[in-house]
């Protein structure tokens, strides 16, 4: 997968003094939607990111049991969706990889992978970033990345800083405020099963790709992860 970061980066590891910064987008998505784009495009701008990999979790660890789409078919939205943006790639590391996702192993496998003047910066939506202290290895993750948690607008960060505080782990977490997230994946499933509109919330292609594939269109249809 990585070789997407080699090649839009070719002079990778050459300079040790210039710094490269790789955004990484966690996410379930399923579906993809603009808010999604808008926080990896606002968080690329303030952070300077080269990249971005939209990387939808193969098995996500807080949703085993629940009906979640194909990772086929939630990597295909990201394909389309970020196909015009050239900072933008979607990657199937996680899809590809067995077993449950774990932030950490594929935070470890980027940093094996990539000199060290690579730095790495989770983006992914507050409300996960909620229950960080308690994922895997989380004192790993936050020696690994520079996290960057989206947040909807009135989403009050306290909790989320109080527990990190907490935790005592030295998360460095960046807080960008995305009126865009007020579109959600739920919403959307939930629009499509009720045969309501979901234009404008989310691309085109996307929108073409959920009908000719038929997903959502009833509760709990969706094939499992
Ligand atoms: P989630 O609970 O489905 O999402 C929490 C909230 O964040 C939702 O409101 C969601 O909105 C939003 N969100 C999710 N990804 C986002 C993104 N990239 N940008 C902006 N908003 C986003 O969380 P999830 O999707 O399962 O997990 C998020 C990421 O954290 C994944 O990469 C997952 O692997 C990782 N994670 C790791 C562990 C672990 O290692 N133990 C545990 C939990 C999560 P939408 O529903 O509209 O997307």
């Amino acid at each position: 997968m990585m070789d997407v970061v080699r090649q839009r980066l070719p002079r990778l590891g050459e300079d040790p003094a210039r710094e490269y910064r790789l955004g990484i987008m966690g996410g379930t998505f399923d579906p993809i939607h603009y808010g999604h784009l808008v926080t990896a495009e606002q968080a690329r701008e303030a952070l300077a990111l080269d990249l971005v990999l939209f990387m939808p979790a193969g098995a996500p660890a807080f949703k085993l049991g629940k009906h979640v789409s194909a990772p086929e078919d939630r990597y295909a939205m990201c394909v389309l969706a970020t196909a015009a943006n050239p900072a933008f790639y979607p990657s199937r590391f996680e899809i590809d990889r067995d077993g449950v996702t774990y932030t950490v192993d594929t935070l470890r496998a980027l940093r094996e992978e990539y000199p060290a003047n690579v730095k790495l910066y989770f983006i992914t939506g507050a409300d996960a970033i909620l229950d960080i202290v308690s994922w895997r290895d989380a004192a790993s993750i936050a020696e690994l990345a520079t996290l960057i948690a989206a947040t909807r607008p009135g989403y009050d960060i306290g909790q989320a800083q109080a527990s990190i505080e907490e935790s005592g782990y030295p998360f460095d977490v960046r807080y960008i405020q995305i009126p865009a997230l007020a579109i959600s994946s739920s919403n959307i499933r939930d629009r499509v099963r009720m045969g309501k509109s979901v234009r404008y919330l989310t691309s085109e292609s996307v929108i073409g790709y959920i009908q000719k594939n038929g997903l959502y269109r009833f509760e709990g249809n969706e094939r499992d992860a």
